[in-house]
């Protein structure tokens, strides 16, 4: 991660303003501690069908094999592999036919020497028989065979255990579960599979001036944008996300719906310096506030810290700023929380800047782009609460803390929304 060269110590928020700043650096070094303080979410049992995009809580053993007896891999002729040497369309070698079996439905005998049974594809081998002829080998003449290719010892043969064996770890602990691994367990006679609990995280979002979801802004009123977009995304990163009513700018609310149940609490709006920003120093008198201001742009105006055992984090209500905030810091703690990789869950692609991009030493930015043919064309960098700048960017673009910017032409990295 980009670093700069300013921290600073916690202190009364209300007395120092935002005149020095903690790094990127150094903020996102307490959010991994503060999570590994933290400890380990409980687990809980879901069943397969809920269960894609859950982690698990644990290694997963199978206790059967899979398959559970050796089975035919092709529709054929169970046979033994040593009979059908030599054999090929000049060089027919007759077989006699016992009979069939069908998947569930096993031959009653043994295949000896000079036998055959027909199967089909996965149905038990027969015993005695060591491996199956395709039925395109094959001529079926009444209660004669007449093989027209050869097979080795094996083949077309699913051996006892093949897939998996009784024993096996099938999946670790960590495992964000795929589709497949679902089909797996079920394979195995598993219907329900131990996961992480998902991190409870509580959304206050704060504003006198705001309208709820699904009301149109009129007069001076703006309608929420973060509410249902932090929503979102907690959602994406494995959280279960709690967003109550919005809470006007009052002390007394903002303290009340600090202390309601959760693993993670993000405040939006009033998160700055402000007159009515209440919730830094709430935080600093009744818990921990460890983090506030940011070296970074958007963002600057971010806070963390700790309540009653829960991880809070500040974020501006802007709505790019606390997009922004939210990934770099808030995402990370609900993601290692949740037992998933902390890292953002965006693929990067190389580009060359259209423009240059200017920034600071010793201040992140988050630069928004777009892409056009591996060319990144950075939106209007200013303008934090212009929230369509992140709807038509395809991306974003670092710019570290130790660089004053990149020239036209640079190449960089592109994280894709
Ligand atoms: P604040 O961080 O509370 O100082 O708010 C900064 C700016 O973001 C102000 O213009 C607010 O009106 C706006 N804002 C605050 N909360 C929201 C929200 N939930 N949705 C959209 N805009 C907001
Ligand atoms: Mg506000």
């Amino acid at each position: 991660m980009p670093a700069s060269s300013s921290k600073h110590p916690n202190a009364d928020v209300r007395m120092r303003g935002f005149t020095q700043r903690t790094t990127v650096e150094d903020a996102l070094a307490w959010v991994d501690s503060a999570v590994a303080d933290f400890g380990a979410l409980d687990s809980e049992d879901v069943p397969l069908p809920d269960a894609a995009g859950r982690v698990t809580a644990r290694d997963i053993r199978s206790t059967v094999n899979v398959p559970g007896f050796a089975r035919a891999m092709m529709d054929g002729l169970a046979v033994i592999a040593d009979d059908t040497s030599g054999a090929n369309s000049y060089n027919a070698l007759p077989l006699s036919l016992l009979g069939s079996c069908f998947p569930s439905q096993p031959f009653a005998g043994d295949v000896s020497h000079g036998t055959a049974v027909q199967i089909m594809t996965g149905a038990p081998m027969p015993d005695g028989a060591d491996a199956v002829l395709p039925i395109e080998n094959a001529q079926l003449d009444g209660s004669r065979v007449i093989v027209l290719g050869e097979v080795s010892p094996g083949k077309h043969v699913g051996q006892m255990g093949e897939d998996v064996r009784v024993g096996d770890i099938v999946l670790r602990a960590g495992r964000t579960l795929r589709a497949q691994d679902i089909g797996l367990l079920s394979s195995l006679g598993f219907d329900r599979v131990s996961v992480v609990r998902r991190p409870l995280v509580r959304v206050l979002i704060t504003g006198n001036e705001l309208l709820p979801m699904g009301t149109p802004p009129h007069g001076f009123r703006i309608t929420d944008a973060n509410g249902p977009m932090l929503a979102a995304l907690i959602a994406r990163d494995g959280g279960e996300p709690i967003v109550a009513a919005i809470i006007p700018d009052d002390r007394e609310a903002i303290r009340a719906a600090l202390d309601e149940s959760a693993d993670i609490v993000l405040v939006s709006g009033g998160s700055s310096v402000g007159k009515e920003d209440y919730v830094p120093a709430l935080l600093a008198e009744h818990g921990e506030l460890a983090v506030h201001g940011i070296a970074m742009r958007p963002s600057s105006p971010t806070g963390m810290g700790r309540l009653n055992g829960k991880l809070v984090f500040l974020l501006p209500g802007n709505p790019v700023s606390c997009l922004c905030a939210y990934d770099f810091f808030a995402g990370r703690a609900i993601r290692a929380l949740g037992g998933r990789f902390p890292d953002w869950p965006y693929a990067r692609v190389g580009a060359r800047l259209a423009r240059k991009l200017v920034s600071v030493v010793g201040r992140v930015d988050y630069a928004r782009v777009h892409l056009n043919n591996g060319i990144a064309e950075p939106l209007a960098i200013s303008g934090a609460s212009v929230l369509s700048s992140v709807t038509r960017a395809d991306g974003f673009v670092l710019v570290p803390g130790d660089s004053e910017g990149f020239a036209e032409g640079a190449k960089v990295e592109v994280f894709l929304y």
